[in-house]
């Protein structure tokens, strides 16, 4: 493990040191109120200065009509501590409930999901005892955007947005962290072969921060190799930086091969607000029974610690965990005949890593966070904004019959100053000059520009061409501006265009 940060630093004024510090505290849901028992019984004990202010959120709240699952109270808590201590919590099925987390994250800015994943071999089983990888995922854009239409009979449609800012954040987040932490290397992954605009800017964005950290290893990596050879050789990376679903998914990958997801823990961070959790779900079916791993949340709780200040407490609680595991104190997750020495429930298991207090691991390496450090705040690169110029238009209708009668009726409507360029369906050019064999949907995308190509396509144009399409009779759907930036396509081009 490299969680290791270099030894105190001094200057701290004692009377700073001994304030509680305000946060705000959730039980969840499931297991949600028993690990948070056990994380705060340990942080008690282990001598956290806390002034808690706890709110309640999840299943009782979605069950008094609040969609988002968060009172409005909680929400005037989390702004005056700015600190979020969450438990999981159980999202109702079916429709009209948002994610609370995805609510709580994108509305308070949390733009950076810090989640370690070390292995604690031989005392945790693990394929992987050299892994030590740290996942920086991005929080608030790509897919989770949740913006869904259903378009047609058959086809339904979400938005990936990736922006500059978001990704550039992120991205020094992730080398700042790396810095800050004495790690080597930060790798991206990204799937910019195929999605060139978007994840192609993740990768331009994570090349063009890479250059000012010449000492860190900076590599990139497609991320269906990268995930495969993460899932088969975790110890090649260290801080692994990622778009938010790749992020979600590998995170849990990772926590699982270095030992189990019980045990990893998670910050959200933003510019003035953070948030710390477990990775994993409310499991329900273990709530109530004393059963489960309290570790995930109290090492999410030990990342909290260091954000406020208390990283004396962060090193004492941490270490007495460590050697808790050590000692073979495993909860039913991660208990092995082979290597556990005693199975025990979530109590006894915060009352084992209390008891341990004062001790570090003997085998494992011990953590030493560093004093107070000011939290890592990132300052954005100013850019000036391109000359932004409309040079066409992809219309996206609806229709059950044949490309030629579509592409006909397209023509005969495309007006003087516009000319069809092409028709795809499902990204696939298949007029002009289609292959036969092409499957298609009822979902076309009409592209045209102007007749001469590149140049100013006015907005009047573009009103008029939907207006004769929809006299022709043509279900519109919606559309897409082709714009340049400086000249250069923001768009893509149709496969086989
Ligand atoms: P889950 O992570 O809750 O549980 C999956 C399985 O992992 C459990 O059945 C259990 O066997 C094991 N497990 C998880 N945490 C454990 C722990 N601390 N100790 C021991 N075993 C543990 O995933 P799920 O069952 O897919 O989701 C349950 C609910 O949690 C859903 O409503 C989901 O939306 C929600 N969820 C919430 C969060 C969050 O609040 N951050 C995250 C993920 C899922």
């Amino acid at each position: 493990m490299n969680t290791t940060a270099p030894a105190p630093e001094t200057g701290t004024k004692a009377s700073e040191e001994l304030k509680a510090v305000p946060i705000t505290v959730a039980y969840g849901d499931g297991i949600g109120p028993e690990i948070m028992a056990a994380t705060l019984s340990i942080l008690k004990a282990g001598g956290a200065r806390l002034d808690i202010e706890t709110v309640e959120i999840g299943e009782a709240v979605y069950e008094r009509g609040i969609t988002a699952g968060i009172e409005p109270s909680a929400w005037d808590s989390l702004r005056r501590t700015k600190v979020f201590l969450k438990a999981p919590i159980t999202t109702p099925q079916g429709g009209g409930f948002k994610s609370l987390n995805v609510t709580v994250r994108k509305t308070l800015g949390l733009f950076a999901n810090i989640r370690p994943c070390p292995s604690y071999a031989p005392f945790v089983a693990t394929k992987h005892a050299g892994m030590d990888v740290i996942i920086v995922r991005e929080n608030e854009e790509d897919l989770y955007a949740g913006i869904e239409h259903r378009q047609t009979e058959d086809v339904y449609q979400t938005l990936k947005l990736i922006s500059r800012p978001g990704s550039e954040r992120l991205i020094r987040y992730a080398f700042e962290h790396a810095r800050r932490y004495g790690r080597h290397k930060v790798t991206c992954f990204t799937k910019d072969n195929i999605m060139k605009l978007t994840d192609g800017l993740f990768h331009q964005v994570f090349d063009e921060v890479a250059a000012e950290y010449p000492d860190l290893e900076s590599e990139h990596w497609i991320v269906d190799i990268g995930a495969a050879k993460l899932a088969d050789t975790p110890e090649a990376f260290d801080v692994i930086v990622l778009p938010n679903l790749y992020g979600d998914i590998l995170s849990d990958v990772a926590a699982q091969i270095a030992g189990s997801v019980g045990l990893a823990g998670s910050a959200n961070i933003g510019a003035d607000l953070a948030m710390f959790e477990a990775i994993h779900g409310s499991a329900p079916r273990r709530a109530g029974q004393d059963l489960a791993n309290p570790s995930g949340l109290f090492l999410g709780a030990v990342q909290m610690l260091v954000h406020i200040g208390q990283s004396d407490v962060a090193t004492r609680v941490h270490n007495a965990w460590l050697r808790t595991l050590e000692d073979g104190i495993h909860t039913y997750d991660i208990f092995d005949a082979e290597r556990s020495k005693e199975k025990v429930g979530t109590k006894a298991f915060a009352e084992a890593v209390i008891a341990r207090l004062g001790q570090e691991p003997e085998q494992l390496p011990a953590v030493h966070y560093a004093g107070q450090r000011p939290p890592i705040q990132i300052e954005l690169t100013p850019k000036p904004r391109s000359t932004k110029v409309r040079v066409g238009i992809d219309v996206f209708v609806d229709w059950t019959q044949d490309v030629e009668s579509l592409g006909a009726l397209l023509e005969a409507n495309s007006g003087d100053d516009l000319s069809l360029v092409m028709i795809s369906n499902r990204g696939q050019k298949v007029y002009p000059g289609g292959a036969p064999e092409t499957f298609c949907v009822d979902h076309w995308r009409c592209r045209f520009q102007a007749l001469d190509r590149g140049s100013l396509v006015e907005m009047s144009s573009i009103l008029d061409l939907i207006a004769r399409l929809d006299a022709a009779g043509l279900p519109f759907i919606k559309s897409e501006g082709l714009f340049t930036f400086d000249g250069q396509p923001g768009f893509s081009l149709g496969q086989g265009q």
